[in-house]
């Protein structure tokens, strides 16, 4: 196995055109990304599956797609503009900065808040907390994690606006109007996938922590008194998704409850999923939280507009509490990466065994040869047929053993190879990722064949 499993993935993200290091030729900006090529599809796929399943499939989830500007009072009603804050240490001799709360946690055991202060202080007072280093620290202080923008364009009359710090605010916002809209009864949720932005300490991560970044929320509005109900309910769904949809080892996952020092407030109950990533151990790919009515109080509150809700037969009215599953789209998809790299020493090539469903091409078709026409026309009619439904790769360079090992590293499920044979009897050969088989399937029926797999 790769030594550095983080380095290995980084580095064959960037060679095959995953994720790039974001303003690369200016130097790169540092905990930002871009997907290249390979990753917008694979991210597409995610994107795809997660709205399938909590959108499409369900008849009380209604989607909605906000934008990344919100009015700013919505972040005082939040608490983000008070709280939203991360103690930060500097290390005495590097001037490194860190997250004090990670330092407590890795060289203490015990978990704090992240804007606990008090507690970090007074660690470090006690001479109980170091820099990664072994050198002294400062005093931790409180950095707003928010990220300030202006808009507006005359000088002097422009608002100072926030990037979303969590995406979900767009769904308690707009929740009202889905409700007037919509007309849903309780319980219903609300789904969205979205951007969020954050000004954070701990960088070099690669995806795993960058400042801006999407997350995958459901929200779902039920009765105070079924909220403990709805919230295993929920949890079962995640957690069965992480493994049934993304194929992830269940292995490979864990469930992590937050205890009542790093809880917020007004959550009754908090879990993360995590996923074991190979050398940084198990860390958050989703967290589920039982919110209580803390975030539609805080609204109404704020807004004066009243967002209770009032059940049609019993005329009760009442704030719905919230089960809430914000998951890191970066962080599944850095996840199935890592879950799906498998070096094959045997045949000495490197797999990406991600669920067909996910991977970037559905198929790759080769023309054996480049230089007869016969050939290269047969390959490209089963390219265009393919590719009315599905991202298909087309590679006609090297030989073909170079190409299916090509396609390995990057996922592609079935290569299809028209030869000779193809234009005497009408059949192409497919071969298999996982296990390199290699079968004749008649040009005529390989649409199907790739639909019955993907199935
Ligand atoms: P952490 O403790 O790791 O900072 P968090 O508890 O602040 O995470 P949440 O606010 O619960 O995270 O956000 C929900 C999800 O968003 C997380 O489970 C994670 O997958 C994702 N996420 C949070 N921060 C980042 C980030 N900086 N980069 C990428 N994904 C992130």
């Amino acid at each position: 196995m790769a030594e550095n499993m983080l380095e290995t993935i980084t580095s064959l993200s960037k060679r095959r055109g995953f994720v790039y290091q974001n303003s690369e030729i200016y130097g790169g900006m540092s905990a930002l990304y871009d997907y290249g090529p390979l990753g917008a599809e694979l991210r597409n796929n995610l994107h795809d599956l997660w709205w399938k399943k909590m959108v499409h499939q369900r008849a009380d989830v209604y989607g909605i797609d906000g934008r990344n500007i919100l009015h700013p009072k919505v972040w005082e009603a939040s608490g983000h503009i008070k709280g939203f804050a991360d103690a930060l240490v500097e290390d005495k001799v590097t001037h490194e900065r860190f997250a004090a709360d990670k330092l407590v946690e890795d060289q203490l055991g015990v978990s704090v808040k992240s804007n606990d202060i008090e507690t970090i202080n007074t660690y470090i007072k006690e001479g109980k907390l170091k820099s990664p280093h072994g050198n002294p620290i400062t005093e931790a202080k409180n950095i707003n994690q928010l990220m300030a923008a202006e808009i507006g364009t005359v000088e002097g009359d422009k608002m100072k606006v926030y990037l979303k710090g969590e995406s979900c605010q767009n769904i308690y916002v707009n929740y009202k109007q889905v409700l007037d809209s919509m007309h849903p009864k309780i319980p219903f949720g609300i789904a969205q996938i979205g951007r969020a932005f954050r000004n954070e300490i701990t960088l070099g991560q690669f995806l795993f922590r960058q400042r801006e970044f999407d997350q995958a929320d459901v929200q779902y509005f039920v009765h105070p008194s079924e909220a403990s109900r709805y919230y295993e309910e929920w949890k079962e769904i995640r957690w069965n998704y992480y493994i049934n949809e993304l194929g992830i080892n269940e292995e490979r996952l864990r469930w992590q409850q937050h205890s009542e020092d790093e809880r917020a407030f007004y959550a009754r109950d908090a879990w993360d999923i995590q996923y074991n990533f190979e050398g940084m151990g198990f860390k958050e790919i989703e967290g589920l939280h039982d919110r209580s009515n803390y975030d539609l109080t805080q609204h109404q509150k704020f807004s004066g507009v009243d967002l209770s809700y009032t059940n049609p037969q019993t005329k009760e009215s009442f704030i719905p509490f919230i089960v809430e599953c914000s998951g890191g789209f970066d962080r599944s998809f850095l996840a199935v990466l890592f879950d799906a790299y498998y070096e094959d020493e045997v045949n000495d090539r490197i797999v990406l065994k991600l669920k067909p469903t996910l991977a970037p091409y559905k198929a790759a078709v080769f023309p054996l040869v480049k230089n007869k026409e016969d050939i290269v026309t047969k390959a490209k009619e089963i390219f265009n047929k393919l590719s009315d439904d599905y991202s298909v790769a087309w590679d006609d360079r090297g030989n073909i053993g170079k190409r299916y090992y090509s396609q390995d590293e990057i996922g592609t499920p079935w290569c299809i190879t028209v030869d000779y044979e193809t234009l005497e009897e009408g059949s192409v050969t497919v071969r298999d990722r996982d296990t390199m088989e290699q079968i004749r399937v008649s040009v005529k029926e390989i649409g199907e064949f790739v639909q019955d797999k993907l199935r």
